[in-house]
């Protein structure tokens, strides 16, 4: 399992590095393109089918960089998935530090899947300059002022800017808007868990294999396949977490899930109601 966090100065000046590219590049109300900005940077890009080694990579001929993008059936320049990955990429040219290892000699060209939970810390980074870039930062404020939280809410702004669920909500998590936890199962077993500082639980009530609890959403999914399609469901604090506090037990929190059955996967969103 893997925890998502790099320190906060680092992820301060990541989301400011890319409000500037967006600013500068896409100014609003121009929608955020990474087309865009690797042509202005001198950055080409082709897309094409390679066999899913790779969602993206960058590759430095003689400081020259090109971007390839990992494109299926159904993918072009303006799919969700297609723009992150295109974005993560951009992301280990514009951080100094990553660019700077890129054009060391000898350097393998740089090959990135987007999975959102890698260990390694520049590819984390590269997560997080990607959804910063796509969801700016003071675009996203003015977009959440004075609104109140709930999944209707993310799924607005991921339509909106054209970014998928989980990248908006990773978004959410580092804007600290409300207090915020993702889940992550596979297979009924916990993979990843992201939060906000604020989120007022962390230990979650896992079985001696890493089984996720049964008496949740995600549980039911992987017990007996109940799907809960657009809902945010009630449920007690408890059946998540290991509570400390007496007065914890009735607090209730709401969980939606995101069902990614291709990857025998669920996402719970979890937030107090
Ligand atoms: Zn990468």
């Amino acid at each position: 399992m893997s925890l998502y966090n790099l320190n906060k100065a680092r992820e301060g000046e990541i989301s400011d590095l890319a409000s500037w590219y967006a600013d500068t590049f896409c100014p609003s109300p121009q929608p955020v393109l990474p087309q865009l900005i690797a042509e202005k940077l001198g950055i080409t890009y082709s897309l094409g089918d390679y066999k899913g080694k790779f969602d993206g990579l960058i590759e430095n001929n003689r400081g020259f960089f090109h971007i390839y993008l990992h494109c299926k059936d159904t993918d072009n320049l303006y799919s969700p998935r297609l723009r992150f990955t295109f974005c993560h990429e951009l992301g280990h040219y514009i951080l100094d530090d990553h660019r700077n290892t890129l054009l060391l000699p000898g350097t393998p060209a740089h090959g990135s899947v987007t999975t959102l939970d890698s260990s390694i810390e520049t590819e984390r980074e590269a997560d997080l300059f990607a959804a910063c870039l796509l969801l700016p930062e003071d675009r996203i404020k003015r977009d959440l002022f004075k609104r109140k939280f709930n999944f209707a809410l993310v799924d607005e702004l991921s339509r909106k800017y054209n970014v998928s669920l989980t990248a908006t909500l990773l978004r959410f998590i580092t804007l600290g808007n409300h207090p915020l936890m993702m889940v992550c199962s596979q297979a009924g077993k916990l993979k990843w868990l992201r939060y906000s500082n604020d989120f007022p639980f962390q230990r979650i009530h896992t079985g001696p294999g890493n089984e996720i609890p049964a008496a949740t959403c995600a549980g039911e999914y992987f017990e007996d396949g109940t799907k809960y399609l657009n809902k945010s469901e009630k449920v007690f604090a408890e059946d998540w977490f290991v509570l400390w506090k007496s007065g914890d037990q009735r607090r209730q929190i709401f969980e939606h899930c995101i069902y990614q059955e291709s990857q025998q996967q669920v996402i719970s969103v979890l937030w107090e109601t």
